[in-house]
């Protein structure tokens, strides 16, 4: 066993076990401290007492303070005079305590293990604290979730209205149609007083349908823009949440503030979202849906006449559209947004136009042309990517070649590597030429706009067409021409058979061939233009969509007309190409000719194709 630490007597001891005010530790031996007072903690060797000593003067009540550090085996004493000693004890020593105890000396037992302890203690601190903080974050997270559904959606920051919109009509191109009818909208909103003072009920609903990117969004913005209103935005698809009553709730708030606001302009996007007909899903539907579409519904028939609120919403799908929101009183106001025509495409470009910096040689009326069935968003696009393309060469204005890149990479896809062999860059020579060539020779086929064999998302090289303007716009389409269409996409693998003999014809050519399946379809069964006669046997698309849909899936005619209509399909596609093979079978050494200059040059544009074909 150890003998008692008499070292630890030494006054440089540190007295961490003591109470705070020691601030004093390292100042030893100071004479004036010999006999403190005040301050604590501090021992000299002079006033050692023996033990038997110590306990007469705890039995005589002389002692007012024991502190016992059975860590160190000592005990450190305070005499009622004020003398401070220390006692080498026994670690297990009880005697003190039994002593202390009968007469009544206060005691205190002090561990000095502590720091040593502390020191482990950080450690697990830490962890607990990184434990900790962790699974407050996570209950955080979900009391947020938690709060979200349960709070009704009230004070969503989303429902805020963006005020002081800077949009205008004509920041919105080529909806000229449309123009009149907002413009009412907007003197609505501005001048409420011209019209109820004639006893005319301002619309409360209208509703914009048109397909994506057509600026539906835009317009929406803009009417809010123009009539200086606030606008509240939410698309229709936020209102169905997971848990059932959310959405009607969040409905119900929208509106609450926008009565608060108004006169506003209220916008749900993508209302199809929560206003398909109800119960036509399969299955029994979707309840949530349907009970934020009645609260819709309820919400437009509460707002009391000319409230100031206009209610604006955007779908691309009209038709499955439920009767009730379409009624009088709700969205009665129907505004058609198309696809531009060239006009309009040459003004979309403008506008974006504004912002970038063209160069002089671009025409945007030639780009007009060249886009038709392009979207106001995929206009943007194009003048997007061109700039992207024109920071990325480090030139300062966006020139026509940057454009043509734009344009290859939106309708084709990114380029891939060019091909390296020539025989298989032979063949597919031949079929863009095939195609291009039975293009040229026929009246009723769109002109090629430019012939290539450099790869692009996925196709090894591509005939592109420029599409009658006249024939885009009218969206009347002849039968000639849709036969002509077959030839000319037949025209690839025809090509092939011609040249390479009918063992060797390949797969490249079946994104082809399902364009034709199709177009062959359709010309029987919605166009008439068959010798089964002038009848539709099918409706347009014939994608499921609704589960009433499905059920109906059944055509409606006969088993016997289903094999007659596959037989004209396939007496279409046959003589398509058989047609198409008696162009180019005669014409082999013009064939060879272009294919040469193909590989050569890679890209011909049709100019210039047409030139070397020596055809008008
Ligand atoms: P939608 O809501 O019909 O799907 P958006 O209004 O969101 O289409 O249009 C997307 C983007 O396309 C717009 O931000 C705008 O840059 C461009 N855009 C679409 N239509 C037009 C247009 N008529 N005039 C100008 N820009 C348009
Ligand atoms: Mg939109
Ligand atoms: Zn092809």
């Amino acid at each position: 066993m150890e003998p008692p630490c008499v070292k630890s007597l030494g006054s440089v001891q540190r007295n961490e076990d003591v109470a705070p005010g020691s601030d004093d530790s390292s100042g030893s031996a100071a004479p004036q401290k010999a006999q403190p007072s005040s301050i604590q903690g501090f021992w000299t060797k002079q006033d050692t007492v023996s033990y038997s000593t110590l306990l007469r003067d705890i039995d005589a009540k002389e002692i007012k303070q024991l502190d016992l550090v059975p860590g160190r085996r000592e005990v450190r004493v305070q005499h009622n005079d004020g003398r401070r000693v220390t006692v080498p004890v026994f670690a297990n020593d009880n005697q003190i305590l039994r002593a202390a105890e009968s007469s009544g000396t206060p005691l205190t037992v002090v561990d000095i293990r502590r720091e040593q302890a502390g020191r482990e203690l950080a450690g697990t601190l830490m962890l607990v604290l990184l434990v900790v903080v962790g699974l407050s974050f996570l209950l955080k997270r979900s009391a947020q979730m938690a709060n979200r559904a349960l709070g009704f959606g009230r004070s969503q920051p989303r429902l805020k209205p963006q005020e002081d919109l800077q949009l205008r009509f004509e920041d919105v191109a080529g909806i000229n149609d449309a123009r009149l009818e907002l413009e009412e909208v907007v003197t609505f909103l501005k001048q409420p007083e011209a019209f109820i003072r004639l006893g005319a009920k301002i619309p409360r609903g209208v509703l914009l349908v048109g397909p994506p990117g057509t600026g539906k969004t835009l317009l929406a913005k803009a009417i809010a823009g123009e009539a200086g209103v606030p606008f509240f935005s939410i698309a229709a698809s936020e209102f169905v949440e997971l848990f059932v009553g959310v959405g009607a709730s969040r409905v119900r708030d929208l509106f609450r503030q926008a009565k608060e606001k108004s006169p506003c302009i209220v916008f749900i996007d993508e209302i199809d979202a929560v206003g398909r007909q109800r119960g036509a899903g399969i299955g029994g539907g979707n309840d949530e849906r349907e009970q934020t579409l009645n609260q819709l519904l309820t919400e437009m028939d509460g707002f009391e006449e000319n409230s100031g609120v206009i209610l604006l919403a955007a779908t691309n799908r009209a038709d499955v559209l439920d009767a009730a929101l379409l009624r009088p009183g709700r969205f009665d106001r129907r505004i058609d947004v198309g696809l531009p025509d060239r006009r309009g495409r040459e003004a979309i470009l403008a506008v974006h136009a504004r912002t970038r910096p063209l160069d002089d040689a671009v025409s945007l009326s030639d780009w007009a042309s060249r886009t038709p069935g392009f979207s106001g968003a995929d206009l943007a696009n194009l003048l997007n990517e061109a700039a992207i393309l024109t920071a990325r060469q480090n030139m300062l204005r966006i020139g026509q070649f940057q454009l043509e890149g734009a344009l290859e990479r939106i309708t084709m896809g990114l380029s891939n590597r060019p091909l390296q062999d020539s025989a298989k860059k032979r063949l597919i020579a031949y079929h863009e030429v095939g195609h291009a060539l039975v293009a040229s020779l026929l009246p009723a086929a769109n002109a090629v706009d430019k012939v290539t064999i450099l790869p692009r998302g996925g196709a090894g090289g591509y005939t592109r067409f420029m599409p009658d303007e006249e024939v885009l716009d009218s969206g009347l389409i002849t039968r000639s021409s849709c036969l002509a269409d077959l030839v000319v996409a037949l025209g690839g693998r025809a090509a092939e058979q011609v040249v390479f003999g009918s063992l060797e014809i390949t797969q490249g050519a079946s994104g082809d061939l399902q364009m034709v399946a199709q177009l062959a379809r359709e010309m029987v069964t919605r166009f008439g233009f068959s010798s089964l006669g002038p009848m539709a046997l099918e409706g347009p698309g014939t994608e499921v969509f609704l589960g009433r849909d499905w059920f109906n899936q059944r055509p409606g005619y006969a088993e016997s007309t289903g094999q007659a209509i596959d037989a004209q399909i396939r007496q279409l596609a046959k003589s398509a190409l058989a047609q198409a093979i008696a162009l180019l079978e005669p014409r082999r050494e013009l064939m060879d000719q272009l294919v040469d200059v193909l590989i050569a040059e890679e890209t011909i544009n049709g100019d210039r194709f047409r030139d070397i074909a020596g055809l008008p």
